[in-house]
């Protein structure tokens, strides 16, 4: 794991035409970008630690420890950077099918609308890890004060 997210990362390093701001996040953190959303970049150390860094605050970061927020990155960045396609996510007898996407790894309001950057739930893998429970009591956990802010 560690020389193929190395090369990558130097790899990404050097590319003229990166994003500046993520340049910066990755020579500041030592880790791949592999995921952006609105809140956040996601990146993966050569150590296989999936971090995150929020776009306002680049100096800190949040190890993510969910499997299916680090299932979601590693996969993408597979498909932004194919060397990383050994790293990913193995599914395995216990792993369940997406209850959002049926397996699919899409969004299917965002395929019916044509929206080719909105992940689904699984982040396109096609199914979530044995320990999620899927997002189903998504709105129940945001308003469980234990949860919230973590
Ligand atoms: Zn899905």
């Amino acid at each position: 794991m560690r020389g193929i997210v190395e090369r990558a990362l130097r790899a990404f390093l050097e590319t003229r035409d990166a994003d500046e701001k993520l340049r910066e996040i990755a020579k500041r953190h030592g880790a791949l970008p592999v995921l952006n959303d609105m809140s956040a970049a996601y990146l993966l150390r050569p150590t296989g630690d999936v971090i995150s860094v929020d776009w306002d605050t680049t100096d800190r970061f949040d190890l993510e420890v969910d499997p299916r927020i680090r299932n979601t990155a590693i996969y993408q960045g597979t498909r932004k950077y194919p060397e990383l396609e050994p790293l990913t996510p193995t599914r395995t007898d216990k792993s369940k099918v997406c209850p959002h996407c049926d397996g699919a790894g899409k969004d299917p309001d965002a395929a019916k609308l044509g929206l080719e950057n909105v992940l689904c739930y699984c982040g396109g893998l096609g199914w979530i890890p044995e320990t999620d429970h899927g997002g189903i009591h998504e709105n129940v956990d945001c308003a469980d004060p234990e949860s919230a802010g973590t």
